[in-house]
């Protein structure tokens, strides 16, 4: 027998003092059934999680994108962005610097676009130039 002791169960532990091995097999047999119920059991339960999960990242979905134009609107107020489009966006991969609209590090497996202004330019995700385009772009507030 290569099972210790501590890990029978106590029903078969004493089933094998009494010397009963087709009595202990039965037992194992159960207790194989109880383990594939149980895991049965736990794989619905992670599916039935993983399913709210999607359900609660698409109610979100309005909250993350309403926080973020928020502050992609704030951020072209103060001028940390700029209201102008321009004719051509550089992108290529993340560098690990932070997201000119909303902090967040730009990855090397996210698209980043360079946003020029004054001069220089400011780097956004890729999703988040779309927002950019969508809030502030040809919208500057002191042009009537
Ligand atoms: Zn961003």
């Amino acid at each position: 027998m290569t099972l210790s002791h501590a890990r029978l169960t106590r029903h078969s532990r004493r089933l094998l003092q009494t010397g009963s091995v087709a009595a202990t097999v039965q037992a194992l047999a159960e207790n194989t059934v109880r383990v594939h119920q149980a895991t049965a059991r736990f794989r619905a339960t992670g599916r039935a999680l993983r399913i709210r999960s999607q359900q609660l990242r698409v109610e979100n979905r309005w909250l993350r994108l309403t926080r973020r134009r928020a502050l992609i609107r704030r951020r072209l107020l103060n001028g940390r962005l700029p209201y102008d489009s321009a004719p051509k966006l550089l992108g290529g991969p993340g560098d690990g610097g932070a997201c000119g609209a909303r902090d967040g590090p730009l990855l090397a497996t996210q698209l980043v676009m360079a946003v020029p202004m004054a001069g220089s330019f400011v780097e956004l995700h890729g999703d988040c130039v779309m927002l950019w385009d969508q809030e502030g772009v040809g919208r500057h507030p002191h042009i009537a």
